[in-house]
């Protein structure tokens, strides 16, 4: 099955029971079992719900994989892949990194004696270094936020088998429409299905997919022992938003490209970030790992002061201002102020995220509206 039938088919039957073409949301907390542990599979909802399985086996095809696992967000899916460490066991990590994910690194994990560095994955030399023998996983996102740089997904895993340890590549910002990691040498993937999987900004869950019987077992057993679940309804909500993942994504990639190009030529505007860009330091590698550039676009401003960032976020009228990416709306923020707010300025200066980055999550709506949108909110300064 090629990718667009996949969406809509792959792990997704008619119920046995009605026939019903769209799985059933399966609102039970448990099943009757006709004897003392005789049941058809499914004996306690945190344990397994059939809602879950097809969403799970879905996303699974999604990404070349054989074992979807689920969570309750994106972030309790990374809890589970750091919960496969002991302490003392170290993490060799991406340095341009969602926020969450590293505050779940050193403010959580780091209690637990388990220690997270953060490196430029673009140099291999540095990543190299970084792993010691007490190394046991290598974090990898890529497009990264804000900034939009890209990681060679093929040679950073290639150093992560070289060195025996585990390698998860966070792909939420690309989704498995543009990238798939296990293709690429990766153990384990991670997403917010929060973001492109679920596609409407209505629903929070997270996903894990590997190859590996040995991690599937682990991850379920997480999901049980721990409880992190998703509900019936979410996965619902997440597998409907995926039977659209290629349409939507292709046209947020479209969108992206002509706004890039609006932003480059404006004369208010000083940088734009967006790997589509032959000059973009990460396009080449891009251009071997995905299928299209992504719908995310950065830049700042000529005149690089926060106060007129912060105008530009108040006069769009179509990109609405708010956290988040990946849905069907576009999206506008400013992360110097919102998502990056707790890293030191000196610390954001140094790669680039300056006080009038403004991050763009491009939606699929007709892209003469969005550009005009954006000229003049931009004509406004
Ligand atoms: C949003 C996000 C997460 C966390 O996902 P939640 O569903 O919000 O918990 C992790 N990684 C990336 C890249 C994200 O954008």
């Amino acid at each position: 099955m090629k990718f667009g039938t996949k969406t809509i088919h792959a792990g997704v039957h008619p119920d046995p029971v009605t026939g019903a073409v769209m799985t059933p949301i399966y609102q039970t907390s448990t099943y009757a079992q006709s004897a003392p542990g005789e049941h058809q599979g499914y004996e306690y909802a945190r344990t397994q719900n059939p809602t879950r399985t097809v969403l799970e086996n879905n996303i699974a095809a999604l990404e070349n994989g054989k074992h979807g696992i689920c969570y309750g967000s994106g972030l309790a899916a990374m809890d589970a892949v750091l919960k496969l460490l002991n302490p003392g066991d170290e993490i060799v990590s991406t340095n341009d990194l969602y926020g969450g994910s590293y505050r779940l690194m050193t403010k959580v994990y780091q209690r637990y004696g388990i220690k997270s560095t953060f490196v430029d994955f673009n140099n291999l030399d540095d990543v190299r270094n970084a792993i010691s023998d007490k190394t046991k996983l290598l974090w990898v996102e890529t497009p990264t936020n804000p900034m939009l740089n890209i990681v060679d997904i093929e040679a950073v895993c290639s150093i992560a088998r070289e060195k025996g340890i585990l390698s998860c590549v966070d792909n939420t910002f690309a989704s498995p429409y543009l990238q798939n990691p296990l293709d690429l040498g990766a153990d384990i993937v991670l997403h917010s299905a929060t973001k492109y999987l679920g596609g409407h900004s209505d629903v929070v869950l997270g996903a894990l997919v590997t190859r590996h019987e040995e991690l599937a077992e682990q991850f379920q057993f997480f999901q049980n022992a721990v409880g992190a679940i998703p509900g019936p309804q979410d996965c619902f909500l997440v597998l409907r938003g995926i039977k659209t993942l290629h349409l939507r994504v292709e046209r947020a990639c479209q969108n992206a490209e002509k706004i890039a190009l609006v932003l480059k030529a404006s004369d208010k505007v000083g940088k734009v970030y967006y790997p589509g860009f032959t000059d973009h330091p990460g396009h080449e590698v891009a251009k071997k790992q995905m299928r299209h550039f992504g719908g995310m676009v950065s830049f700042d401003l000529a005149d690089d002061r926060f106060e007129l960032a912060v105008k530009v976020l108040s006069n769009t009228k179509i990109f609405t201002l708010a956290e988040s990416l990946g849905g069907v709306e576009s999206l506008i923020g400013h992360p110097a102020s919102m998502t990056h707010a707790s890293i030191p300025r000196e610390e954001r200066l140094k790669v680039g995220l300056t006080d009038s980055l403004i991050r763009l999550s491009v939606g699929v709506e007709d892209v003469e509206d969005l550009t005009t949108d954006l000229k003049q909110a931009l004509e406004q300064l």
